[in-house]
Formats: C-alpha cells, sequence, structure tokens
C-alpha cells in the first residue's frame, strides 16, 4: 500500500487516473491488516487495489464520472467491495472513467482525461481507461473496471495490461451504477493471468441482491492455467480480421495464432454472420437502457440539485441541463427516443431480436470450437482529441468488443504486440460460464 502511493505521488499528475485518493483509511486499514497477519491469510491479502468510479464505496466519493454525482458518498458498499474486503484487498482510491461509462477514451469524463502510460499523448482507452492505465502505470497491482460493450478489453488492450470481461451473470452488480443493464459486467484488469484468475475468483458468485447473477459454481480459476493446449479448437472469425481492422492488429493476431499452433492447437476461420449488425444493435440497446437508468438523477435523490429555479419541473430540468455531459445526453435522447410509442418495434424490439441472432451466431461456432480468438480493437490507442468530434468514429472502436457483450460471453484481452510504440491486444473469447478455458488460453500464450 505504501510503495502504491509512492508510485500514485510520482506518476498521477501524468498519467492522471485517480479522482480520489483514501490514503488515511488505506493505510489504517494495511495497518490493521499487518497487525492480525497469519498463515490463514489468503493469496490477495493486504495487495493495493483502484476501483473503477462506478463502483459504489460507502463513505467514499463515488462519481461515475459525472458532474451530477459530483459529492456523492454512497451509504452501502458494492457486493465486489464487500468481497474484496474479505479477501483482504486495501482500496487505495477510485478511477477515473468515461461519464456514466459512455465512451472510449476516457475524453467523456467530466473531471479530467486520463493518460496512457506509454504514450502521454494517447488516449488510455475507456470507459475504464483509468483502471487500464493506473495498472500499466505501476500504481496499483490491480483493479476493477466495468465491461458494457468493450470497457475493460479495449483499455487494456491500449494500455499494454490483462482486462477480463466475466460472462454476464458471473459478478454481481450490486453497487455498480447501471449503465446498460442486461450488458454491464464488473470484470478484473491486472498485469498477469495469473493475478486476474486469483481476482475473478475473490469477486464473482451468486449474490441475493443482484437477481441476474447467476448460480453456478466459482471454479479455481487459477487450477486452468496449465499450459497446455493440445487439442484445443480456435475458430476465428473472418468478420474480425476483414475490413476496418487495422493491418497491425491483423498481423498481431497472425502470429499469436502460430504461437497457438506451435503448443498443439488448430485454428480454422468461421463467420459470424451478424456481426455486421452489433454495433447498431448495441447502441440502440444500451442507450434505451440507459436513458431508464438514469431517470434516477433527478436532483431530489442524489448528487448535484440546480439552485435558483422556480418549480420542480424546472429544477429536473436544470438539474439534468447541467449535470450530465454532452454523450450522457446524446445516450438519452437516442435511447427516449427508440423507447418511444410509435418507434418502439421498429427500434427496440427489432434490435432485440437482432441481438439474440447475434447470440446464436456465437452458439453455432462453440458447437465446434472451444475458444474464439480476434483481435481486441481494430487499431492501437489514438491521440487525445483525435475522434472527439465525430462519436461515430469513436463508437466504430468497439466493433470487435460489442458482439460478446451482447452474446453475454466471457473475452479476455492480453497484450499482443506492439505498432508504433504502443501496446496491441489479442481477445480471447469463450463460452458461457467458461473463463477456465479463456484464461488457460490466455496463460499458455502470455
Ligand atoms: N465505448 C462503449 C460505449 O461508449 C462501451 C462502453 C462500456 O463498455 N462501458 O458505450
Amino acid at each position: 500500500v505504501d510503495e502504491s502511493y509512492k508510485a500514485i505521488s510520482r506518476i498521477d499528475d501524468k498519467v492522471k487516473s485517480f479522482l480520489t485518493l483514501d490514503e488515511e483509511n488505506a493505510r489504517a486499514q494495511a495497518k490493521a491488516l499487518d497487525e492480525t497477519r497469519d498463515n490463514q491469510n489468503g493469496i490477495l491479502f493486504g495487495l493495493p487495489i483502484g476501483l473503477k468510479d462506478n463502483i459504489v464505496t460507502k463513505g467514499l466519493r463515488t462519481t461515475s464520472g459525472s458532474k451530477i454525482l459530483e459529492n456523492f458518498n454512497p451509504i452501502y458498499d458494492a457486493t465486489v467491495v464487500q468481497k474484496l474486503r474479505a479477501a483482504q484487498t486495501v482500496t487505495v482510491g477510485k478511477l477515473n472513467m468515461d461519464e456514466f461509462a459512455m465512451g472510449s477514451s476516457n475524453e467523456n469524463s467530466a473531471y479530467q482525461a486520463t493518460r496512457n502510460p506509454w504514450n502521454l499523448d494517447y488516449v488510455p482507452g475507456g470507459s475504464s481507461g483509468a483502471s487500464a492505465a493506473s495498472v500499466a502505470a505501476g500504481e496499483v497491482l490491480f483493479s476493477l473496471g466495468s465491461d458494457t460493450g468493450g470497457s475493460i478489453r479495449q483499455p487494456a488492450a491500449y494500455c499494454g495490461v490483462v482486462g477480463l470481461k466475466p460472462t454476464y451473470g458471473r459478478v454481481s452488480r450490486f453497487g455498480l451504477i447501471a449503465f446498460a443493464s442486461s450488458l454491464d459486467q464488473i470484470g478484473p484488469i491486472t498485469r498477469t493471468v495469473e493475478d486476474n484468475a486469483y481476482l475473478l475468483e475473490a469477486i464473482s458468485g451468486l449474490d441475493e441482491m443482484d437477481s441476474t447473477s447467476a448460480n453456478v459454481d466459482v471454479p479455481r480459476f487459477v487450477d486452468s492455467l496449465t499450459g497446455d493446449i493440445k487439442g484445443l479448437r480456435i475458430a476465428v472469425p473472418k468478420e474480425y480480421l476483414g475490413e476496418g481492422v487495422g493491418e497491425e492488429a491483423r498481423n498481431s493476431v497472425l502470429e499469436a495464432l502460430k504461437v497457438l499452433e506451435k503448443l498443439g492447437a488448430t485454428w480454422e476461420e468461421v463467420s459470424l454472420p451478424h456481426s455486421k449488425y452489433a454495433l447498431a444493435t448495441y447502441y440502440l440497446l444500451s442507450s434505451s437502457e440507459a436513458s431508464a437508468n438514469l431517470s434516477r438523477f433527478d436532483g431530489v435523490r442524489y448528487g448535484y440539485r440546480a439552485e435558483n429555479v422556480e418549480s420542480l419541473i424546472e429544477m429536473y430540468k436544470q438539474t439534468r441541463a447541467q449535470g450530465f455531459g454532452d454523450e450522457v445526453k446524446r445516450r438519452i435522447m437516442l435511447g427516449t427516443f427508440s423507447l418511444s410509442s410509435g418507434y418502439y418495434d421498429a427500434y427496440y424490439k427489432k434490435a432485440q431480436k437482432v441481438r439474440t441472432l447475434i447470440k446464436k451466431d456465437f452458439e453455432d461456432v462453440f458447437e465446434k470450437y472451444d475458444v474464439i480468438v480476434g483481435p481486441t480493437t481494430p487499431t492501437p490507442a489514438f491521440k487525445i482529441g483525435e475522434k472527439t468530434s465525430d462519436p461515430l468514429t469513436m463508437y466504430a472502436n468497439d466493433i470487435l468488443t460489442i458482439p460478446v457483450n451482447l452474446a453475454g460471453v466471457p473475452g479476455i484481452s492480453v497484450p499482443c504486440g506492439f505498432a508504433n510504440g504502443l501496446p496491441l491486444g489479442l481477445q480471447i473469447i469463450g463460452k458461457h460460464f467458461d473463463e477456465s478455458t479463456v484464461y488457460r488460453v490466455a496463460h499458455a500464450y502470455e
């Protein structure tokens, strides 16, 4: 914990990962742990962790990257925070993010733009950009992020670290400030696959506070890190190496496949034919869910409230107009439109049907193959400011990560070479609740 704060004071004015530090409490907690140390302690005992700022922490400011929650001090801990406490980790602070997890670069934060530790002129990715940057920069040993359409895997790829989006339902969402409830998952960002497996085990499991958390066993994921992938069947979707995917990303995946082949795996090209609809489907569904979820920020229940208003309706309007940033407003408008009567069938309902087709694409491939492999992103990190004026090119970044959320399956990004001095990520996607195989392949490759 001491080393972590030293690194933060040396590095964070450049990288800008943290929104809130909890130094006094963290040190007190570390000291108390030291005093009770015995040989019963688990593997995560005393280790410093950073949390994305949409994971609520009792008494510790939680902003979700938004001005509307600038002074929000939650009155309870998220389930993952309770589980981390049981595992005896120490939370050193809360990490920057795109407002309400909407974004791919951390430039949508109401507070600051986190920078890529490999090159400070570049974005760290998003929305869990600071969760990845803080681990890459050595400020914390590991962190938690959330992934609705790629927000763990994309920044992990851009920052050269390991990030896993678990199967939907593997990790409780209780205390995760909701963006799109049918897609959101909390997951670990770490330096190694082994660390990642330990951290996932600690935060997983059925939770009576989240009706979508799944009643499935939590295996010891580290037991699957055998290095043995002989006979493993890998599918490589042609859509993941085709148009729109950069030369460097494609080549790095082909090189990785050679490594996996040497280790005894085989691979074949397959198709996920509905991938081309994934982006449109995702932005309709996630924005629809967001428009409903964000209705709770009304100036009455939480955080910011506009002043000098003359009526209740005016208070709602002014609070939301002043409290939300442009990207959040854009999504609320899109979502409200697609859910409104007269448009619901044409947009929301249609998108739900396409989501089912996308899910089925994955199920069909997994009948014959153990994992799906491709790039995490079409290109390495881009420059700060490069895409801010055009939301659509920003959205296109998520084209390879989004289908995984729509299908609900697990996916990891592991470092896979460099382009122009910036890291690239290899994405490994598994069957529902088969994180063990995903980890096994990632570890063998790593
Ligand atoms: N970049 C995507 C978006 O803006 C994904 C965000 C996420 O996974 N939280 O919606």
